[in-house]
């Protein structure tokens, strides 16, 4: 789209920038100053020299990011940068997430970060603010899944799926096993599961995660236990279980690693016996 002059918010190679504020919007590559939408790694990036973002998300961005300068705001108040008006207004998306609201001189625009609105009636993330319409000349959607094709059900019919299936599980004397995105998807996965199936537990490099957002801003409840996945090089089939040590919990592989690297069939590696053994313990 051609640039104007007046435009509060452009592209840049560095991602979406302000010209009249000299700020970017979740930039992926190092800038002086980034509003970040929210601790999402596609969002908050290391690197900048300056971060402001939502006051409830420092803890997730801290434990993602390090040792940030980071300035936080509640929802709804007002910082001036250069001159233009910047605000954070809730996004319905993850713990802390925000649209960013722009106004100078007489124009107001929002870039919205990722959001969740959802057409069902009563179908809301439990684990953080719900998604705030904010009135606007300009606004800027992120929108992974806007294309017609994606059709969510609700996430009362998902949850009451999962745990009919745990429940059937639980009585058949099997283990469970829910994999998830350690900042989002795996707080509203224990935050729908029920509790009364049985006990739950998750893996020490989710606990970064949903340790900061264990706050009354968020329902998302703990689980009852925290485990470490472990870990051993397979020395027989390499692509069975790769290791990548976790720097919360030195010894314990990654979640992402968990996700994608199940224990092979067939394989009876070390590291394949002890994910088989770390589920049968989940009983
Ligand atoms: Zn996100």
């Amino acid at each position: 789209m051609a640039e104007r002059s007046s435009d509060l918010i452009v592209q840049r190679p560095e991602g979406l920038y302000c010209p009249a504020g000299d700020f970017y919007i979740d930039p992926w590559r190092p800038v002086a100053r980034a509003v970040i939408t929210h601790a999402h790694a596609d969002h908050a990036r290391r690197g900048h020299g300056a971060y402001l973002a939502t006051a409830i998300s420092e803890g997730v961005l801290c434990a993602r990011l390090g040792n940030i300068t980071l300035q936080g705001l509640a929802y709804g108040e007002t910082v001036l940068l250069n001159g233009v008006q910047v605000s954070l207004h809730p996004a319905g998306h993850v713990l802390g997430s925000a649209q960013v609201r722009l106004a100078y001189r007489g124009q107001v625009w929002v870039a919205s970060g990722d959001y969740f609105c959802s057409g069902h009636e009563s179908d809301a993330n439990t684990t953080c603010a719900p998604f705030e319409p904010v009135r606007c000349d300009c606004f800027i959607t992120e929108s992974t899944f806007g294309l017609p094709i994606y059709r969510w059900r609700p996430q009362a019919e998902v949850m009451a799926d999962i745990n009919t299936w745990w429940r059937t599980n639980a009585e058949a004397g099997r283990a469970s096993l829910l994999l998830g995105y350690s900042f989002g998807k795996a707080q509203r996965l224990l935050a729908g599961v029920d509790p009364g199936i049985g006990p739950s537990s998750c893996t020490m490099p989710l606990r970064r995660s949903t340790r900061p957002t264990a706050q009354p801003a968020s329902s998302c409840p703990p689980p009852s236990r925290w485990r470490h996945w472990p870990t051993a090089p397979c020395a027989s089939a390499p692509w069975c279980w790769r290791h990548r040590p976790c720097a919360a919990a030195p010894g314990c592989g990654s979640w992402a690693t968990a996700v994608t690297r199940l224990p092979a069939a067939g394989c009876n590696c070390a590291a394949a016996a002890a994910a088989r053994a770390w589920t049968a313990a989940l009983h």
